[in-house]
């Protein structure tokens, strides 16, 4: 007996009930990016594995314990990408970009793979818009980053995201503050989980945003990093925090957020809903200020900043809300017999290069079952067509919600569908 096939565990089919949110959402971002003058850029889901070593660190969960690592027919190592910012870094670098232009603005769309522990809104094949923009080390930068995606949830109604916004200082104060925070934790090691207990060797600053009950209580009263920033950082989230108010843009300052990668350097930041859409995965993007990661793959000393918002987490959020989108036919066309569908077919065709949807059923049968199906269709109009119709080429336009069918001439059709 043959085995059942099923999709791989974690990764998601979207069928066509689901996608016209899923649509809605990226025609959003993809308008509204494109405002504030970002420009999409696509890259491969495979890169080679030494790419997210170098970028989002060895000693991470992500390239330690989540990637889907294999090798290839010639012996690479690859990796299904894990996140879209070090494909984007390394496309910047190779193409020379920042020898082009002093300052650029990308945006990407795309699934990412995690090989993750799955529960509501976390998954192994995952979707993520993520904006990259390199060149500038202002803070109005991380502004622009952080407002435009503020507009973003805004324009799909996305309320109840709070913006949670940190410094994480740079190579000149993180050092200090690292050596302050590994002496607290290494008084709590005992209280730390196995994982923390490895994670203080290697990457300190993870045990904060270890989920672990007793290594939160730990990390509650871990030394801040705002209390050892250099003045150079301080500055630098001062006047971030300013162009915000400026713009009207709330957020809570939060000091226990770090965010799981290596490469952030100053301003971090993260949208986090409050829905129950999305039980504890409650992470809707996160982002930051990278100006080191550029130099460390082997490109010029470019600052950037960027975003990574869950694709997946904002169409829970709008499913949730009762939001549907997606098209409906303006006309389905129902016909008696042959001749009549000969008719149905042509009108059909010239309706549609005039811009309009619709729809008929090319098995033909029954009057009755074609009208089970314009109902199902959701079409706001239907046309049946017989002899008569034929003849006077004209038939009876039937509103599908209900009221009066009125006589429309086919030469008139488009124009009355177009206006109705
Ligand atoms: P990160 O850079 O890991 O913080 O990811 C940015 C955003 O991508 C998160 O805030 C989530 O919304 C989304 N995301 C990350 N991992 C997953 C996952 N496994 N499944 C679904 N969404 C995810």
């Amino acid at each position: 007996m043959s085995q059942k096939l099923a999709a791989v565990k974690g990764m998601n089919d979207l069928l066509p009930e689901e996608i016209g949110i899923w649509q809605h959402v990226e025609a959003a971002a993809r308008e509204i990016f494109s405002r504030y003058g970002y420009a999409e850029v696509r890259t491969p889901v495979l890169e080679d594995t030494s790419l997210f070593e170098r970028s989002v660190g060895e000693a991470t969960d992500i390239v330690g314990k989540e990637m889907y690592t294999f090798h290839d027919k010639a012996g690479r190592s690859v990796s299904l990408r894990p996140e879209g910012t070090a494909p984007a870094v390394r496309a910047y670098v190779e193409h020379a970009v920042a020898q082009k232009e002093p300052l650029t603005r990308w945006y990407y769309i795309g699934p990412m793979f995690r090989y993750e522990r799955m529960k509501t809104g976390r998954y192994r094949q995952f979707h993520q818009i993520g904006v990259e923009a390199f060149g500038a080390k202002e803070p109005a930068q991380d502004v622009e980053v952080m407002e435009m995606v503020v507009h973003f949830l805004n324009a799909l109604e996305l309320s109840g995201v709070a913006l949670h916004l940190n410094s994480l200082g740079d190579e000149a104060c993180r050092p200090e503050h690292q050596k302050r925070l590994v002496a607290y934790l290494s008084a709590h090691r005992e209280e730390l989980c196995p994982d923390c207990q490895t994670r203080l060797e290697r990457n300190p600053l993870r045990v904060l945003d270890c989920k672990n009950e007793s290594c939160r209580a730990i990390a509650q009263g871990a030394p801040k990093v705002q209390d050892s920033l250099c003045e150079a950082c301080r500055q630098h989230l001062a006047e971030v925090r300013r162009r915000l108010d400026l713009l009207g843009v709330r957020y809570e300052l939060d000091p226990s957020m770090v965010r799981g990668l290596d490469y952030y350097t100053r301003t971090a930041f993260e949208f986090v809903a409050d829905d129950p859409a999305l039980g504890t995965a409650s992470a809707v993007g996160g982002g930051g200020r990278y100006d080191r990661l550029v130099r460390e793959l082997g490109g010029p000393d470019v600052p950037a900043v960027g975003v990574a918002l869950g694709l997946d987490r904002i169409c829970l959020l709008l499913g949730a809300a009762g939001k549907r989108f997606g098209v409906r036919p303006d006309l389905f066309v129902a016909f008696v017999d042959v001749q009549a569908q000969d008719e149905a077919m042509r009108l059909s065709s010239a309706l549609r290069r005039a811009g309009l949807r619709v729809e008929l059923d090319t098995r033909g049968g029954s009057l009755k079952s074609q009208m089970k199906r314009a109902d199902k269709s959701g079409a706001r109009f239907a046309l049946v067509l017989g002899e008569k119709e034929l003849a006077d080429r004209a038939g009876e336009l039937r509103p599908m919600a209900g009221g009066e069918p009125r006589r429309v001439a086919f030469s008139e059709l488009s124009a009355v569908l177009r206006r109705a």
